[in-house]
């Protein structure tokens, strides 16, 4: 695991006991609920899973701007472990509303 922590003074308080997943496009790792958590259908499309609760593996992304980064990547296809079909308009739609857990 690669920790290049020269980037963000800012490692606020993010107790050790939130779940922290790492985001697909910039790799910084974040409080799960502070991300937007994507999986994958059956039909192979990347979509937001708002709720969180969709089973399955998930990837994370911290917004719209690491889409990209991810996509240029291939990230997706390594973090899902599959093929993977993304409608970038409807992501990126989704990606700009902030995220929001009940
Ligand atoms: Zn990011």
């Amino acid at each position: 695991m690669s920790d290049a922590a020269h980037r963000s003074p800012a490692a606020s308080a993010v107790g050790d006991k939130e779940p922290r997943r790492t985001c697909l496009g910039c790799g910084k790792k974040q409080s799960k609920w502070l991300l937007h958590r994507l999986v994958l259908t059956v039909k192979h499309q990347v979509v937001v899973d708002t709720p969180q609760t969709a089973p399955g593996r998930g990837a994370y992304l911290c917004g719209a701007g690491c889409l990209k980064a991810a996509l240029k990547r291939k990230a997706f296809q390594r973090a899902l472990r599959a093929t993977c079909e993304l409608d970038l308009t409807i992501l990126e739609e989704a990606l700009r509303e902030p995220v929001r857990l009940k």
